[in-house]
């Protein structure tokens, strides 16, 4: 594996899953980020943020949150092209992460310090500009985003998709593709 996408092309047959096969952007500078729900054999949130023409990434079972010091379970996981944060449908069964996948939030980020030492490191420090999110870490902190222990959940109170409006039963149920 020694190309950017590598892990994740072969992981995926493209003549089946509706997933991009997409290209490394070396040289882009862009700062996209998005968090996806993702119905496989358990529903998780994939968090991921443009980096050096890919999109780094991580899987975050609970889902994230506002609650400042909430430490969340992030496991870091194959870059994804940049094309797949514009992904909204249905990954057929028996493909690599099967099921319906919604983009949940989507904006730009920007790193607190150098991303890349940042990311080499293993600790990124990050506001984002997003429709749901205001400022997150792998756990969040204070600002003026945040909320108290036991206010509403931010992953129920806006539960639906961001580039749709869609709930994740209407992406399952109309088996279409958004980019
Ligand atoms: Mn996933």
């Amino acid at each position: 594996m020694n190309k950017p996408l590598d892990a994740y092309r072969a992981k995926r047959d493209f003549s089946k899953t509706p997933e991009p096969a997409g290209k490394p952007r070396k040289g882009k500078a862009g700062n996209a980020y998005v968090i996806q729900k993702h119905a496989a054999r358990r529903m998780h949130y994939d968090f991921r943020l443009e980096l050096n023409g890919v999109l780094k990434s991580w899987a975050v079972p609970e889902g994230p949150s506002l609650i400042p010091g909430k430490k969340r379970l992030a496991v870091h996981v194959e870059d994804h092209p940049l094309e797949y944060g514009g992904f909204e449908g249905v990954i057929p069964e028996r493909e690599y992460g099967a099921g319906t996948v919604m983009v949940w939030d989507r904006g730009t980020w920007t790193p607190e310090f150098d991303p890349e030492h940042g990311y080499k490191k293993g600790h990124l420090k990050f506001t984002l500009q997003g429709e749901k999110q205001e400022a997150w870490l792998l756990f969040k902190s204070d600002d003026d985003a945040a909320r108290p222990e036991g206010a509403p959940d931010i992953l129920e109170e806006m539960p639906r998709s961001a580039v749709t409006g869609r709930a994740m039963e209407e992406i399952a149920r109309e088996q279409d593709r958004v980019w």
